[in-house]
């Protein structure tokens, strides 16, 4: 379970979806969301979009490994399809925020790797939110604001690595994935392979 998360603004998107690309052995966990569809995102890829009241139903029911509320809105991990997936050996990169991290951390701490992505500066992030388009001063400063809150949850994660370059930023990722894939522990039918080579 590998998890990435960071204030918006820091890149994220492109990173996931950078190593969902190249990298044949892991796959999104599509979350839960009450919030509206933007264009461009595509049900059950980005997303499974969901009304408040059937969202609430299955925190109810417990087919959530984690949710949290996010900025007004609701988002929630599938627990059925995440672990029949973790079970057979699929890897899962996570994009969700740091109370979702918490949860799953206190859940499964020895299969979850948690990374967090900083912007290089305060400058330049309020660059960054500010050039997405058209928003007047105030949606910045919330957005600021909000980021600022994030930030401050920088602790919590196993891995923290600046933004300055994302090219840098991705190689700097996918080490962390490759290097954790070679933990011991992680490695299955590493003892028999061993026997067999002692034998
Ligand atoms: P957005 O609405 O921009 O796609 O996401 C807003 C925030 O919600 C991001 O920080 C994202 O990482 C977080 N998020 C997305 N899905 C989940 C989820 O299933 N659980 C939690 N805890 N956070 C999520």
């Amino acid at each position: 379970m590998f998890i990435l998360s960071s204030p918006s603004g820091t890149g994220k998107t492109t990173i996931a979806r950078r190593i969902l690309t190249e990298d044949g052995e892991i796959r999104l966990s599509v979350s839960y969301t009450t919030r509206p569809q933007r264009p461009g995102e595509v049900e059950g890829r980005d997303y499974y979009f969901v009304e408040p009241r059937e969202f609430n139903r299955k925190v109810e029911a417990g087919e959530f490994l984690e949710w949290a509320e996010v900025f007004g809105h609701l988002y929630g991990t599938p627990k059925a399809e995440i672990k029949a997936g973790l079970k057979s050996g699929q890897d899962y990169l996570f994009d969700i925020d740091w109370q979702g991290t918490q949860q799953l951390y206190q859940r499964m701490e020895v299969d979850v790797v948690r990374v967090f992505l900083l912007p290089p500066s305060i400058d330049e992030l309020e660059r960054r939110l500010s050039s997405r388009g058209t928003d007047s001063a105030d949606v910045v400063a919330a957005r600021m604001s909000r980021a600022r809150s994030e930030i401050s949850h920088w602790d919590g994660y196993d891995y923290v690595v600046v933004n300055d370059d994302i090219d840098a930023c991705f190689a700097k990722v996918t080490g962390i994935l490759h290097s954790e894939r070679m933990r011991r522990a992680r490695q299955t039918g590493l003892v028999d392979f061993v026997r067999e080579l002692m034998r």
